[in-house]
């Protein structure tokens, strides 16, 4: 794959700080060196987790990125964060997905926990210590977050959850998972029905079934938790009982869009520069493919996707860390980033002609990986229904507005030089 460019566009600069330049330049720095070595071994074995990854993030405390310095992170917000998993995915996917997959609980625990829980929690996630998981997915709810069947019963002072859950990211490798389970009664509507708890991955009766790879992200687990009579403190509850919905709604929105948008934006970008590298070394003629007006004009569609696939992720971050409601700008930018790298990534295959079906060729990889951008954090159809509602004006909850990132380097920031 063609090297990754050092510095962030310019396009890009309205949106980045003095000490998001230098983020930008140390993930890069670190893609290179770290990640792109063991990109093709994970690869090439799509049944093993990739833990030495997850450890090397862990290290360089990026899975701390938007924990407050008061509990041991570097508190600078949402821009920062999809910095990281943007150009770690530019080099892999799956890792950048290990990455995510931690993020998304941990703005939950922002949000939601005591002040207490977070000393408990963010911390070890902060050191490198702890990796989180969050475990909304059923297999017959699937999305829909009202038909979760997990239950959660008081007995004896302490929680018992039942049930399963599917598609957890990190799902291998995290310490506690963030269950979102039924806490009342059918009927009852979902925004009061459901709450969120913390669950110690060696809690007895919880089980993760065996890594199976999937179509892409290799090195990624995604499996199954089952959950048969789990206990755990009262103390693990996060938020208010039956604030579940909104747990998982706003996590959702503020960190799983986001974060969606940045793979797909480092996967769109992998996927131009494979393609124009491609051209410009295949002889044509007199010349090479890339002399081709036929072949310039679609190469000239995918950089326009690109480059608005780039400023939707950007702008939609930043606007969360100034505090201002941007729920549909956060959709749309997932939305789109994921619709446009998909059509960029067809087209790359259709330009390499038969090389792009040679067995390990990196395109294949692209092409699989872009794959697992659709579903998480609302599929297309979901999108289209909230930005809908948008549409008519009919946005009853902006989380974005309610919750603010705590901290964040923002333009404004006076310690910035
Ligand atoms: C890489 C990856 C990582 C993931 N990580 C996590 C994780 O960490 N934690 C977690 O809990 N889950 C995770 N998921 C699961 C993900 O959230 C679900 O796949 C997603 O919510 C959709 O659920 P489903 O796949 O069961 O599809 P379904 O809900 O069964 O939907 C199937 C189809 O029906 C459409 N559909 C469903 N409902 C409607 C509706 N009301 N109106 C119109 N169309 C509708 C959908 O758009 C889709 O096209 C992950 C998935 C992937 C691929």
């Amino acid at each position: 794959m063609p090297a990754t460019p050092a510095t962030p566009p310019p396009a890009l600069r309205p949106y980045l700080t003095a000490r998001h330049e230098l983020l930008w330049e140390e993930a890069n720095a670190f893609a290179t060196e770290h990640i792109a070595p063991r990109a093709a071994r994970m690869e090439g074995a799509p049944g093993r987790v990739e833990r030495k990854v997850a450890d090397l993030m862990a290290a360089r405390r990026w899975f701390a990125v938007t924990v407050p310095a008061a509990f041991g992170g570097l508190g600078a917000g949402h821009v920062a964060k999809t910095i990281l998993v943007h150009r770690i995915a530019r080099v892999s996917a799956a890792a950048a997905a290990i990455l995510q997959a931690t993020l998304i609980p941990v703005g939950a625990l922002l949000h939601f926990a005591t002040y207490e829980q977070k000393g408990r929690w963010l911390p070890r996630v902060a050191d490198g210590s702890l990796l989180l998981s969050i475990a909304v997915t059923e297999p017959r709810a699937g999305g829909h977050i009202g038909g979760i069947k997990t239950t959660a019963d008081r007995s004896g002072g302490q929680w018992v959850l039942t049930g399963s859950k599917i598609h957890i990211g990190n799902s291998h490798l995290a310490g506690a998972h963030l269950v979102i389970a039924r806490t009342a009664e059918t009927g009852v509507r979902a925004s009061q029905a459901l709450t969120a708890f913390i669950v110690e991955a060696d809690r007895p009766g919880l089980s993760v079934t065996d890594h199976r790879p999937g179509l892409g992200l290799h090195g990624f687990s995604a499996s199954r938790l089952d959950l048969d009579h789990v206990r755990v403190l009262e103390d693990n509850v996060v938020g208010e009982i039956g604030q579940g919905l909104a747990v998982a709604q706003s996590s959702s929105i503020l960190y799983g869009r986001p974060n969606l948008a940045a793979i797909s934006l480092g996967i769109h970008e992998a996927v131009v520069a494979t393609t124009t590298a491609h051209l410009k070394t295949r002889d044509r003629y007199q010349g090479t493919l890339s002399d081709l007006p036929v072949l310039r004009d679609r190469i000239g569609d995918m950089e326009a996707r690109l480059r608005a696939g780039r400023i939707l992720a950007y702008q939609a971050v930043h606007l969360l860390d100034q505090g201002l409601p941007c729920d549909a700008d956060l959709i749309n930018a997932k939305y789109l980033g994921h619709q446009w790298a998909m059509q960029s990534t067809q087209d790359a295959m259709e330009l390499h002609g038969a090389q792009a079906l040679d067995g390990d060729y990196v395109l294949q990889h692209l092409w699989r990986d872009i794959q697992h951008t659709y579903p998480p954090a609302g599929t297309g159809e979901i999108q289209r229904i909230r930005l809908a509602d948008a549409a008519f004006d009919e946005d009853h909850i902006q989380w974005s507005e309610r919750l603010a990132a705590e901290t964040a380097w923002t333009r404004h920031d006076p310690t910035v030089a």
